[in-house]
């Protein structure tokens, strides 16, 4: 993995096929991480923020949140 891959590696993605754009995940992130993107689809706009506490994919109402490993390096 390149240097400039690490920078730009969001460690939650969102399957597109399950979600249904409630906004659930975006509303009750604690840190104001995420936002909703093209076609309704979730993503981490200020992904520093994320202290990787799972509170999105726990709330998630059809199980498309999905936490990746974070490498070490960039934490
Ligand atoms: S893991 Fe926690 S801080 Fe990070 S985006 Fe999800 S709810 Fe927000
Ligand atoms: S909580 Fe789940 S279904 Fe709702 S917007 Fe977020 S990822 Fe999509």
């Amino acid at each position: 993995m390149s240097k400039n891959t690490k920078r730009n590696y969001q460690w939650i993605s969102f399957d597109k096929d399950k979600c249904i754009s409630c906004k659930k995940c975006v509303d009750y992130c604690p840190r104001d991480v995420l936002r909703l993107g093209e076609h309704g689809v979730p993503f981490m706009k200020y992904k520093d923020d994320c202290w990787y506490c799972d509170v999105c994919s726990y709330i998630c109402p059809k199980n498309a949140v999905i936490l990746e490993e974070v490498p070490y390096l960039i934490k």
